[in-house]
């Protein structure tokens, strides 16, 4: 099997996502010179984002994996899973970060993923959830069960870009909604997006998870601290 993945690596050379050199061997997606530099967030940061939910709705915990930040080459994994037909990066990503997360606790006394669910509208055009991918990859290394029949999005917020704070946080009130409540009432949930900029959309999720019983904790790939 080595010998025909070698021979397919020549034929068909791979590609590192980040910086576009040809992978060899066991690399898969991004090169180890690109991997052992990830802008990984560290512990302290990861406090700081907490407080982005602070009086508005109680989270329990929260946890990102990568920054998101304009101009680099890391991005481009972002890019892959949400627009390229890439979504299987997103499960390696989120199992990389799960197998971190889990020797520090954070998953203890979680009951169940909910990946954050996209429009109809925007499904039927981008023809997968790249959330259902993220929720996958975190499911494997930690065997919690993934829920992804309770919670509907009504509509498709309105581009956020252009808009202040408050703006932001007013066009995403109401888009979520809670159906099949039996399945999912007093549970402990960890809601999965893939990036983390105002908290606006996820912390309104949260709230009709709360509304329900539940306890919220968060998870996305990757957090991005300019609202870009
Ligand atoms: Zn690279």
């Amino acid at each position: 099997m080595k010998f025909i993945s070698n021979l397919l690596d020549i034929i068909f050379p791979r590609h590192c996502i980040v910086c576009g050199e040809i992978l060899s061997g066991e690399e898969k997606d991004i090169c180890l010179n690109c991997l052992v530099r990830m802008p990984l967030i560290e512990t302290r940061t990861l406090a700081e984002i907490e407080k982005i939910f602070w009086g508005i709705v109680p989270i329990e915990r929260v946890a990102s994996y990568i920054y998101y930040r304009k101009g680099t080459p890391y991005n481009r994994l972002l890019h892959h899973i949400k627009y390229k037909e890439r979504p299987d990066v997103g499960v390696r990503l989120a199992t990389n970060a799960a197998t971190e997360l889990k020797s520090r606790g954070f998953f203890e006394g979680i009951d169940a993923i909910v990946p954050l669910p996209l429009s109809k509208k925007k499904l039927k055009k981008r023809g997968y959830n790249q959330c259902d991918y993220i929720a996958q990859g975190i499911a494997k290394v930690t065997g919690i069960e993934i829920i992804d029949d309770c919670v509907v999005r009504n509509k498709a917020n309105e581009t956020q870009t252009h808009k202040s704070r408050d703006e932001r946080w007013k066009n995403v009130e109401g888009i979520f909604s809670i159906i099949n409540n039996e399945k999912i009432k007093n549970k402990h949930i960890l809601l999965i997006d893939d990036v983390l900029t105002t908290g606006a959309t996820l912390a309104n999720c949260a709230k009709v998870l709360i509304e329900c019983g539940c306890k919220v904790s968060i998870f996305t790939i990757a957090y991005s601290n300019n609202t870009i």
